[in-house]
């Protein structure tokens, strides 16, 4: 079967600053997959030129065996490719329940949102279920605890139903409950999504991961299971040995 990220032999050239230096990334149907890599390594970068944000000077990006270096952030959005932002994107006067509806119509034209209505909700109570956020549907936005708006996050990013979802460093400032909570959550969302999640803590790597890709200067460095990764002396040289 086609993997449905793969990306091929990408540079990316910044003022003749290479962030990316000829990366291959792939990752397949049903990954629960951890980017990690000094700050600088590239990591938002290749997350950027998955969603469109950067273009890369020269390689291609695939999603589900097609090309899609020519297509823009919203139309990959449509493709089903969805990210969150290290900076809240919440709408903290709406609440919990009008935040999941509102980014589950972003996905969809004005005019079909009507007809669609009874999707929408479908995506939006899944959404509430996944992120066990049902309790607080009612609740502002904008008094949820830190942990608790992450999820809203996470749930809204479900809510526009995609395939590959891309998470930047979700449990940072988390307490270790709110971690934990959300490893489970993310192996939950992993059963029937692809993940991608930008994250530096190890004892959460241990917990929940399974594979791992570690960037250092631009370039892929190694690819292999917490252990396999760890274990290695350039990682330890470039990231560990801090
Ligand atoms: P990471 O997410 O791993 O910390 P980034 O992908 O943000 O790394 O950055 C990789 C390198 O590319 C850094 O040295 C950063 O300064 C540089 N960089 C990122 N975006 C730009 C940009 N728009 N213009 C110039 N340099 C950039």
């Amino acid at each position: 079967m086609t993997a449905l990220l793969e990306v091929r032999d990408v540079s990316v050239v910044f003022d003749g600053f290479r962030a990316l230096d000829g990366v291959n990334f792939t990752v397949d149907h049903g990954e629960l997959r951890f980017l990690i890599g000094p700050n600088g390594a590239g990591k938002t970068t290749l997350i950027d030129i998955i969603t469109g944000l950067t273009k890369p000077t020269t390689g291609t990006v695939s999603f589900d065996g097609s090309v899609i270096n020519g297509k823009r952030e919203h139309q990959r959005v449509r493709l089903g490719i969805g990210r969150t932002f290290q900076t809240s994107v919440v709408f903290e006067e709406l609440t919990v329940l009008e935040n999941l509806d509102l980014a589950a119509s972003f996905r969809r034209p004005l005019v079909s949102l009507l007809a669609r209505r009874k999707g929408v909700t479908e995506k939006v109570a899944q959404a509430l279920e996944t992120t066990q956020l049902t309790d607080l549907a009612g609740r502002k936005a904008g008094v949820l605890s830190h942990g608790q708006r992450q999820w809203l996050e996470i749930g809204m990013l479900i809510a526009q139903g995609p395939r590959l979802l891309l998470l930047d460093e979700p449990v940072a400032g988390m307490s270790a409950d709110e971690r934990a909570r959300t490893g489970e959550l993310l192996t939950e969302i992993a059963k029937d999504h692809t993940v991608i999640v930008i994250e530096h803590d190890m004892d959460f790597l241990r917990r929940y991961a399974s594979t791992v890709t570690v960037l250092h200067e631009g370039k892929l460095l190694i690819e292999g299971s917490v252990d396999e990764v760890r274990a290695d002396p350039r990682v330890q040289e470039v990231y560990l040995g801090r």
